[in-house]
Parts: C-alpha cells; sequence; structure tokens
C-alpha cells in the first residue's frame, strides 16, 4: 500500500440521516477521499437491500458537507441519479460509483460505464467478480474500456474470491494478491483494496489489511460504522473510526491533512 493511498470509507449501507451525520463528523476529521455509503445492497439472502432512491438526499447531505459521497450502483438508471443528486449540490465536488462483485452483466457494466463517462467529477470503481478467473476479471475491464471509457477516472477494487475449497483462515472471500498485482500491471489502472469483503469479522478485516502492505495497492475501500452492532448489514465486519485509524496508522498512510488525493 503507498503512503499517498487513495480512501474510501464509512459505512456499508446508508441507514438514516442519525447515521449519515456521525460519519460526516468522523470523516471530515480524517480527510479521506470518499464517504462510502451505500444506497444499493444487493445481499446473499434478501434482507435490508439498502435505502434505494430514497436515500439520495443523504448523499446530497455529504455533497452538501463538502466531502465526496461513494455509492454502489446496479443500473445505469441509479447511476444518473446518484451522479445528477450529488453533482447538482456541489461546485466542485466528486461522486463514485461502483459496480459490484455479484453485477456481472457486461451489457449493464457498459451502459453504467457510459453514464458515468459523460461528468468529469465522476469516478468509477470496478470490483472483481465473486469467481477466481484472471480471463473474466480482465473481461470486465476490457468491456467497460471498450466503451471509451477514460482509464484516469476508472478504479480497480480487489474484493477477494468466494471460498469453494480450502479455506483455513476462514475468510469470507479469499484474496489473490498476484492476480491482483497482474491485472495492476497489465491495466495500468489503479488498484485498491477491500479488507472488509475479504476479512468478514473485524479481527480478520484487520489482519487482511495488514497484509496488504506487502503489496503494491494505490488505495483501499474499508467499510467503517458510528455504531457497528447496529448496522443493518455486515454488522460483525465494519470497524469503528478507532479502529479504522489503528489501520492507517500501521499502514502508515496518513489523511486528514494530507493534500487531497487527485483522481
Ligand atoms: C460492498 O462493497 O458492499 C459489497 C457488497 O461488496 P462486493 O460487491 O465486493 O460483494
Ligand atoms: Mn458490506
Amino acid at each position: 500500500m503507498k503512503k499517498t493511498s487513495l480512501i474510501i470509507a464509512g459505512p456499508c449501507a446508508a441507514e438514516s440521516e442519525l447515521q449519515i451525520n456521525q460519519s460526516i463528523a468522523q470523516a471530515e476529521r480524517r480527510g479521506v477521499d470518499f464517504l462510502r455509503a451505500s444506497l444499493w445492497k444487493p445481499r446473499t439472502k434478501p434482507g435490508f437491500e439498502g435505502l434505494g432512491e430514497t436515500g439520495l438526499p443523504l448523499l446530497a447531505k455529504i455533497a452538501q458537507r463538502g466531502l465526496n459521497p461513494a455509492t454502489e450502483v446496479l443500473t445505469p438508471e441509479h447511476a444518473e441519479k446518484v451522479i445528477d443528486t450529488v453533482l447538482s449540490v456541489s461546485k466542485n465536488g466528486k461522486v463514485l460509483i461502483w459496480i459490484g462483485a455479484r453485477n456481472q452483466n457486461h451489457f449493464l457494466q457498459q451502459e453504467i460505464a457510459k453514464v458515468a463517462h459523460k461528468n468529469s467529477r465522476v469516478v468509477l470503481m470496478v470490483k472483481n467478480q465473486p469467481w477466481p478467473s484472471l480471463e473474466h476479471w480482465e473481461g470486465i475491464i476490457e468491456h467497460i474500456l471498450s466503451t471509451g471509457f477514460p482509464k484516469e477516472r476508472l478504479l480497480l477494487c480487489h474484493r477477494g474470491f468466494a471460498p469453494f475449497g480450502d479455506n483455513p483462515l476462514g475468510l469470507r472471500n479469499i484474496p489473490d494478491f498476484e492476480m491482483a498485482m497482474d491485472i495492476k500491471q497489465k491495466s495500468g489502472l489503479r488498484m485498491l483494496f477491500d479488507p472488509s469483503h475479504i476479512g468478514g469479522s473485524v479481527e480478520k478485516v484487520l489482519a487482511v489489511a495488514y497484509l496488504s502492505m506487502q503489496y503494491d495497492f494505490d488505495g483501499m475501500i474499508t467499510e467503517v460504522h458510528p455504531d457497528p452492532q447496529a448496522a443493518q448489514t455486515d454488522a460483525k465486519q465494519q470497524l469503528t473510526w478507532e479502529q479504522f485509524d489503528s489501520v492507517l496508522r500501521h499502514l502508515h498512510i496518513t489523511s486528514g491533512n494530507s493534500a487531497p488525493i487527485h483522481v
């Protein structure tokens, strides 16, 4: 992990005005590049699937406070609504939208990229697919770039692969650091790391985050919640802001007073 890493942190899902206000206050102090607060939450089993469009005012609130929000989107319509909402209330701010691991419809990926392409204040992040395949991962990137999407606004993210066989560490998803570095090198794109969805529990999130030090990742997306135990999704793996601080310290990443990282 580089010292000047791109930092995305915040709750797995946007849940309420109180939770977002608390997250804004904590993120402000640390100067994160993007405040994570996902409006859509595709789940393995049915449950709280995110606030969806009703949460758009919460993203607007983040932008009005001068922070850059980040959310998953599942369709080009989601992308349009998020971008319109956020950029209309912020003069120079940015918005990050990402395509999650479960969204492996290349047509939808391309349509989302086309929407994101239209405004230079939009950053697009793409996570790897759930199953281990270098070819498929490369295919996602090729599909997106084939729309003409600019490389400097595209981020990749390694969130591990679903465990099928041995999983001695009991991780939620198994990282393949070498594959991630191979993709980074071949594509010339920035590669972020998601310790939250690899670790699956606070203790393992911390351990996995420290492991990433040995690799040349360009940043990190981490789930951090003002009250992790009360979280409506992924309660087990969300860090407190104090735990997040210790990760940054351990990785020697400076945030807060550091110069903003331009994407
Ligand atoms: C997420 O980031 O909230 C998420 C669901 O991750 P993934 O798409 O990697 O499973
Ligand atoms: Mn999550």
